[in-house]
């Protein structure tokens, strides 16, 4: 009987020692834990939700740290279940990876834009419009402003190294071209004694009259570029006289230019013009001598004022008047 309440009581006793064990086992082995998940996505098992807060908490400092204006959010609400897990997996997983890859991030960036181009990226507002204003003061009338973006991810921000050299591209792009006064170039007229290459002056013998009143010369033989004769000054009706004798073989309007004209050939190959009349004296077929009064100065044809365009060709080719007026 006594043996008998012994076993039982030894028995009791030990089995509540080992109950007692085994439950003290399990009690620190197993922890109680929140298994948690963000939108549909295992992150892992935190003790508590205030310990996923500080989690939570630690990686929105880590964005905060590269922009303090960063905004930071998960894109749904986390999901915690209650569970029980064995201590040594707690430390096992990996929640801060697994969190930094569910948390978005919107970043407010501020481009320089200059001339439509985007030139500098800045997480600061007052960064961006300082360099705005720096380039504005640098160079009149530039094309420069700030543009506001949101982005989720920080890329190409500019250094201030940066930033610089940049502006003193800009600047240096736009600064006003100096155009250096150019040197006064003299020209020294030079008249060629002959336009055509092989055309001789046909030499001719006897008196000679300078073909008007005055001596005034307003454009020179090649004066302008294709100017064949020797315009001299004259007002409108001022007597023109042949320049040495001979026969009138032209004395009208000529169409091309000349007007109202008269050509005397002289002979030996020597014809001379005198163009722009107002009046002509002669007709074609007339002798005449050296000195005659052969027609008026006028601006008739392609002139621009009252003068005698007097020119001189040889064979059919204008040459320099001066080899026959030189002297007279
Ligand atoms: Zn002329």
């Amino acid at each position: 009987m006594l043996s008998t309440l012994r076993f039982v009581l030894f028995t009791g006793i030990s089995l509540v020692m080992i109950f007692t064990a085994v439950y003290m086992t399990v009690l620190n082995t197993y922890k109680p834990a929140v298994k948690t998940y963000i939108n549909g996505e295992f992150i892992g098992y935190f003790a508590d939700e205030q310990q996923f807060d500080e989690v939570y908490n630690d990686l929105v400092a880590e964005k905060q740290n590269i922009d303090e204006n960063v905004k930071v959010y998960l894109e749904s609400e986390p999901t915690f279940e209650q569970s029980y897990i064995r201590d040594s997996l707690l430390e096992q997983q990996n929640v801060y990876t697994n969190l930094r890859a569910e948390i978005k991030t919107e970043y407010t960036i501020y481009e320089v834009v200059v001339d439509g181009e985007e030139q500098m990226t800045f997480t600061a507002e007052d960064q961006a419009d300082g360099y705005v204003e720096k380039l504005k003061a640098e160079v009149e009338d530039l094309d420069a402003s700030v543009n506001v973006e949101k982005v989720a991810e920080l890329e190409n921000i500019t250094s201030t190294d940066r930033a610089d050299t940049i502006l003193a591209e800009i600047v240096d792009r736009n600064k006003p071209v100096e155009i250096p006064e150019p040197e006064p170039v003299v020209v020294t007229p030079q008249y060629p004694t002959t336009v055509y290459t092989g055309a001789v002056a046909a030499y001719v013998d006897g008196p000679k009259v300078w073909p008007t009143v005055g001596r005034k010369v307003n454009c020179d033989y090649w004066g302008y570029y294709g100017h064949n004769g020797v315009d001299l000054a004259g007002a409108a009706g001022t007597p023109i006289y042949a320049y040495m004798a001979g026969t009138v073989v032209f004395s009208g309007w000529d169409s091309t230019g000349y007007g109202y004209c008269v050509k005397i050939n002289h002979g030996n190959g020597l014809v001379t013009i005198y163009a722009h009349a107002s009046a002509l004296y002669v007709t074609a077929g007339q002798y005449v001598s050296a000195g005659q009064t052969i027609a008026g100065i006028g601006s008739t044809g392609w002139s621009t004022g009252n003068h005698l365009h007097f020119e001189a060709r040889s064979n059919g080719v204008p040459v320099n008047p001066w080899i026959y007026l030189n002297g007279v």
